[in-house]
């Protein structure tokens, strides 16, 4: 048997908006099927790479390959719709002229779907995730966290290998946070599709994910399995990350 390749290999990847990198020499594997959080502090870069993978911008250095494609370098690099991700932007862009059903049905349609079943699974992913009573409004007459709800129900209505998923329940209150961090999971199993999910919510990537991978200004500080980073931290700022730590300073007087 031939084993699946990874849903998605970054390696030797470097990221730069300007001469001085903002992700560097990032190494990082996603299993098929696998959901790996990408946890670090509001400007680490978890968007930058996000971003890098989606196909918004090109890697200075390394490779990203999906599904065992490469499909960005920094000689080539495939446009965003010819990578079959699913994204969720940390700023969502919902089109201004289509109501709720019509951006969560746009996918749909695109992959060949009639009109009317397109609407029809539109309607039931809207009513699954608490918004059937929204579905005829534009973007305009929706609150931040509902857009950010149609914005997902978007991304999930593409069926892609990988999702992207960039600080999703950023916008929303604690209780529709649990109940979406349910449906990702819930989406998951049903479709074994792979997804990185960039948190700077500890609790949030301890929840969602099979790993945990902690970025610091750039780069990887450790990856493990979310008991691994939590109980095991590599270092005083990944254990300062992970949880509530106590550091105590201590004299080492003899070691046995
Ligand atoms: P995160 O998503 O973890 O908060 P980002 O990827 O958004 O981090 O940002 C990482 C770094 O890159 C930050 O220092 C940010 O200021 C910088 N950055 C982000 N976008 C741009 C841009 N378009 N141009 C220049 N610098 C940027
Ligand atoms: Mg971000």
């Amino acid at each position: 048997m031939i084993a699946e390749p990874p849903a998605l290999a970054c390696h030797g990847l470097t990221l730069a908006y300007t001469a001085d990198p903002v992700v560097r020499h990032l190494t990082l594997e996603v299993g098929a099927g696998e959901t790996v959080a990408l946890l670090g502090p509001s400007g680490s870069g978890k968007s930058t790479l996000l971003h890098a993978v989606a196909g918004f911008i090109r890697p200075t250095a390394g490779e990203i390959a999906i599904s065992g494609r490469v499909v960005a370098t920094a000689q080539r690099a495939e446009p965003p719709e010819r990578r079959s991700v699913g994204m969720v932007f940390q700023h969502y862009a919902l089109w201004p002229h289509m109501t709720a059903l019509e951006t969560v049905a746009f996918p749909f349609q695109r992959s060949g779907m009639p009109r009317p079943d397109a609407r029809r699974e539109a309607a039931k992913l809207l009513e699954l995730m608490g918004l059937g009573r929204l579905s005829a409004r534009p973007p305009s007459e929706l609150s931040g966290g509902e857009q950010q709800r149609i914005g997902l129900a978007r991304a999930l209505a593409r069926r892609a290998a990988l999702y992207l998923f960039d600080e999703p329940t950023a916008h929303l209150d604690v209780p529709l946070r649990a109940a979406l961090q349910e449906e990702l999971a819930e989406q998951r199993t049903r479709t074994g599709a792979a997804a990185v999910h960039a948190t700077h919510d500890v609790a949030e990537a301890l929840a969602v994910a099979d790993r945990v991978a902690l970025l610091r200004e750039g780069q990887l500080v450790q990856v493990g399995t979310p008991s691994e980073v939590y109980q095991e931290p590599v270092d005083r700022w990944a254990a300062s990350l992970t949880g509530p730590a106590s550091i105590l300073d201590v004299i080492v007087e003899r070691v046995e």
